[in-house]
């Protein structure tokens, strides 16, 4: 008789996303006239930069030559794009890594949430509390999760980042085999410092553990001591692997792309003791589960290490954190505590005394016709808040900043 993942079973019965979407579908089907302005859901709205779309048309084109046509490509990514990686957001930043370091994907989520296939399942984890959900959903799939009760994974350890400890993790207070840190952070638009992070790669390095660094939103830190790898933390070559997309730096969260680095010198330790390289794993596990991403999608994620590409790319996330900027002003005009939107496309705010994250999103939402997102559904730490995006049309944010200004509680 064929079984199934039971593990599936102990999923929380909605994905944040569609408790959000079933709630603002009914909404609208009894106002079909609200003005909806959606500050919710963290994806992109600036066209593809014009040097992609140049490099999308050159890549189809050549596949319509029997010439220069491409089947099948390199499962870990075809070297021009590894190659420009390495070159360009690496070694600028005196990170030395070699091409066959960089794993192309089809976006980050999914090697967030594959990379557990090569891992042992009694690792025990950490996160940073809120988390993105994909680290901990993936986990309880995987079976490494344990239980839940009263809001929380048995065998997960949480770090919470509260107004408190002003969003800096304590370590963890008991063993962590996999820890997940993901800086500058969704969702509360914080980061780390440079000898903030080195407390963690010191701890993994010391506690043998594989930190899982995701460093989606990297393109958007402008304050200089702020690490954008944490390869640029000695030593975590041999402790981390590190995640990276082209979603939120140049508008690929449609076309989808995005890597993912191991380092040869990171090597982990089967039950008996013996040190394997997880390079060699993840290339493995590529080869058999993954088919590579598209090449003319590659040629399009390698337009944007261009000059115009890195042009065109600043000023989109300029745009975007011109909305950051206008809304955290307007947010504490409007009497709001906010956090984030400096060296991320988030706002983390505190929502008014008395109301939960869900009471204030009803209010914004009934009130105002705003969507945002319920901080607490992020993880217990962020009940309390909730995220605003600034990856929205300038009008819109200004928009929904005005309203903001009328809230009367
Ligand atoms: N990591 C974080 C922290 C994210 O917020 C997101 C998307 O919102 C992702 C990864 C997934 O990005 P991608 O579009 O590359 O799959």
């Amino acid at each position: 008789m064929a079984t199934i993942n039971e593990n599936f079973l102990k999923l929380q019965k909605n994905y944040l996303f569609a408790d959000i979407a079933q709630k603002v579908a009914q909404f609208k089907a009894d106002n079909p006239d609200a003005p909806l302005i959606r500050l919710g859901i963290g994806d992109v709205t600036r066209p593809l930069p014009p040097a992609v779309i140049d490099a999308l048309h050159r890549a189809t084109d050549e596949m319509a030559s029997a010439a220069t046509f491409r089947g099948y490509g390199p499962e870990q990514g075809y070297d021009f794009l590894r190659e420009a990686i390495v070159k360009h957001d690496f070694a600028p930043r005196g990170v030395n890594l070699q091409p066959d370091e960089i794993f192309v994907n089809d976006g980050a989520k999914s090697d967030t949430g594959n990379f557990g296939d090569i891992l042992g399942t009694d690792n025990t984890l950490c996160v940073t509390d809120p988390i993105y959900p994909v680290y901990i959903d993936s986990n309880v799939m995987g079976g490494r999760a344990g239980d839940f009760a009263d809001g929380a994974w048995s065998r997960v350890t949480y770090c919470p980042c509260n107004e408190a400890n002003g969003f800096v993790p304590e370590l963890p207070a008991r063993p962590a085999d996999l820890i997940y840190l993901c800086y500058p952070n969704n969702p509360t638009g914080t980061t780390l410092s440079h000898a903030e992070l080195k407390k963690w790669v010191d701890y993994a390095l010391a506690n043998g553990s594989l930190l899982l660094f995701d460093a989606a939103y990297e393109a958007y830190i402008s304050t200089p001591d702020v690490p954008h790898s944490i390869y640029e933390i000695e030593g975590a070559e041999r402790c981390a692997v590190e995640f990276r997309s082209f979603s939120k730096t140049a508008g690929f969260t449609g076309l989808r792309c995005g890597y993912t680095v191991v380092p040869h010198a990171l090597k982990l330790r089967t039950a008996a003791g013996e040190p394997v390289e997880l390079n060699q794993l993840w290339h493995r596990r590529q080869c058999t589960k993954f088919n590579g991403t598209a090449y003319i999608v590659q040629r399009a994620a390698e337009a944007i290490y261009s000059p115009e590409g890195r042009a065109q790319v600043k000023e989109t996330i300029r745009y975007y954190m011109t909305n950051a900027a206008l809304m955290r002003d307007a947010l504490s005009k409007a009497g709001l505590t906010v956090y984030g939107g400096v060296d991320a496309p988030y706002l983390w705010v505190k929502t008014p005394e008395g109301y939960g994250s869900w009471d204030f999103f009803d209010l914004l939402l009934r009130r105002l016709h705003l969507v945002c997102t319920p901080g607490v559904g992020f993880g217990p730490a962020g009940e309390g808040f909730i995220r605003l995006t600034a990856f929205g049309r300038r009008e819109d944010c200004q928009e929904a900043m005005q309203r903001l200004t009328r809230l009367e509680l």
